[in-house]
């Protein structure tokens, strides 16, 4: 039997919806049918591994599962409290509400958004780091080097989708970042899990226009969403994979 993903120990006999109940409600849908759908897929990163993005058409993700990846305890106690933390918060923005953040909102945002981001590896079959879900299910707080841009897409007609990728070595296939988008009609998110180079940071400020930062909150300042600049699916997509592969 498998164990929960967040190394508590107990037996992993509950399974996780990526996409959370209390969100599939309020985006108006109905019914659960079976089956898997990933907007995006494993988005390789060329200069790591030889290998080009694989870029899924964005499709519909309401039903992404992890099956038997976490206990009852952890699924009923904190991980449901990160879930009421941030729900009250991201629904006006789904809806396109202006919205000004302090940095403990920014911080319940965070960690909602990292707690997802390695559910979702999880349901890809990726299992981060053993020391961030650790840490994660130990501070219910983004684990070191964890980063969450909020982005503002245009109308869309997709009303959630979902993908991750990864940075792994050449050498030893080793994972050094991990990647996470996230989408609920007007709000984007992008998580990303491992350490930043210069190029990259170089690449995130050319991006500024169009990134809230949420976590980490570095200076206790107050986001203000939406930024200036509006995305379409596709397009928050590629920022993120230029961000990555920068
Ligand atoms: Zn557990």
């Amino acid at each position: 039997m498998a164990k929960c993903l967040w190394l508590c120990g107990r037996i992993a006999d509950s399974d996780e919806d990526v996409v959370p109940e209390w969100l599939r409600k309020h985006l108006g849908v109905k019914g659960t049918p079976p089956g898997r759908k990933y907007a995006i897929k494993n988005i390789n990163v060329p200069g790591l591994e030889p290998e080009v993005l694989k870029r899924e058409r964005p499709r519909n993700a309401f039903h992404v599962k992890a099956y038997k990846a976490v206990c009852q305890p952890c699924n009923n106690k904190w991980m449901s409290g990160l879930q009421a933390g941030a729900m009250d918060l991201l629904k006006p923005m789904i809806d396109g509400a202006k919205a000004t953040l302090t940095p403990s909102e920014r911080g319940a945002i965070g960690a909602w958004a990292a707690m997802t981001g390695i559910t979702l590896e999880h349901a890809h079959r990726v299992t981060v780091d053993p020391s961030r879900r650790q840490y994660m299910k130990t501070h219910r707080s983004p684990p070191p080097h964890t980063l969450v841009y909020l982005t503002h897409l245009a109308p869309v007609e997709l009303d959630c989708i979902v993908g991750n990728s990864r940075a792994d070595t050449k050498q030893d296939h080793r994972t050094v970042m991990y990647h996470e988008l996230f989408t609920a009609r007007e709000l984007g998110l992008l998580i990303f899990q491992g350490v930043f180079g210069p190029r990259q940071i170089a690449q995130l400020s050319k991006y500024g226009n169009y990134l809230v930062p949420v976590w980490p909150v570095i200076t206790l300042t107050t986001a203000y969403w939406p930024p200036t600049k509006t995305l379409t699916i596709e397009e928050h997509v590629i920022v993120a994979y230029n961000i990555i592969t920068a």
